[in-house]
């Protein structure tokens, strides 16, 4: 075991370099962060080197997150939240922007990388509102029926289920519509979807290069039409506008240029279950 982070000066925290990129540490490069290795520094590069707005991308990722779990919690009520591939804690979580506007508001992260747990306990450890969990969306009822999820959530009552950067994770052959139809059965009418993804640009070739360049270094990345991205919605009732880039729903700053790679790579948008 080793832990080549020169950064990471939190004791408790040693995760394993096993030389395999994951894709919770390549974020946290995105995200200037400093929980990850040399091999996840050379993912993020190589994508860098495809599409160099990918930085402003994920900082654009976690805007809408605050956005939508601030809008959920304070307009509509919301008061637990599923925040499914949460990655590493970063600066403004899904429980600090929740909590901010009802502090009985509760969230459970769930991650398939057990880094994430790591650092989410050392974090959480004072939130009794708040859990972390180490699952694999693409089982679903696992997720579901883990004992610290049940503990948290009331699937009596509305969630907010977040699937926020993750489904380009899931290759088509895991099914990723069949997941998230089994989430939306096992919530409550009431519940809202969250959800951003890679899309396709139809009319340059970054997408497809990122693509080829995360399915051969990192194992997943899939990049999806806005019809395949909308599609996930099905059944649920789309809160306007709809299903669109990123910066474009609701923003609270004016978008000047919406035409550039960095607003339109990943689109998202959210949905209540009727
Ligand atoms: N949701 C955060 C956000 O949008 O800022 C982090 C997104 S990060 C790009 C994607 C996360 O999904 C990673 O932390 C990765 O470990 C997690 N992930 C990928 N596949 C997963 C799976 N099958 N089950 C659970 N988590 C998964």
């Amino acid at each position: 075991m080793s832990n080549d982070n020169a950064d990471n000066n939190d004791p408790e925290i040693v995760v394993l370099d096993d030389g395999v990129p994951t894709a919770a540490r390549v974020y946290d490069v995105m995200l200037d962060g400093k929980d990850n290795y040399a091999i996840d520094r050379q993912v993020a590069e190589a994508s860098l080197a495809v599409m160099p707005e990918l930085k402003e991308i994920a900082l654009h990722n976690r805007a809408i997150l605050h956005r939508v779990v601030r809008y959920l919690a304070t307009e509509e009520g919301i008061t637990q939240f599923l925040d499914l591939g949460s990655g590493l804690p970063t600066v403004r979580n899904t429980h600090e922007v929740a909590q901010e506007a009802n502090p009985e508001a509760r969230v459970v992260y769930v991650d398939i990388d057990p880094i994430v747990l790591a650092h989410g306990r050392a974090i959480l450890q004072d939130n009794e509102n708040t859990a972390v969990v180490t699952a694999d969306i693409r089982k679903p009822r696992e997720v579901l029926d883990h004992p610290e999820v049940r503990a948290m959530i009331d699937f009596d009552k509305p969630v907010c289920v977040m699937l926020c950067g993750i489904l380009h994770h899931i290759l088509d052959e895991e099914d990723p519509q069949a997941i998230v139809t089994a989430l939306r059965e096992a919530v409550p009418s009431g519940s809202f979807f969250f959800i951003t993804n890679f899309t396709r640009l139809g009319d340059s070739p970054e997408s497809e290069e990122l693509e080829r360049v995360l399915l051969s270094q990192l194992g997943t990345g899939r990049v999806r039409t806005p019809e395949e991205l909308t599609r996930f919605f099905d059944g649920l009732e789309l809160l306007s506008p709809g299903v669109v880039p990123l910066p474009l729903w609701r923003p609270e700053e004016i978008v000047t240029d919406a035409t550039t790679v960095g607003v339109r790579f990943m689109t998202g948008g959210v949905a209540r279950k009727p």
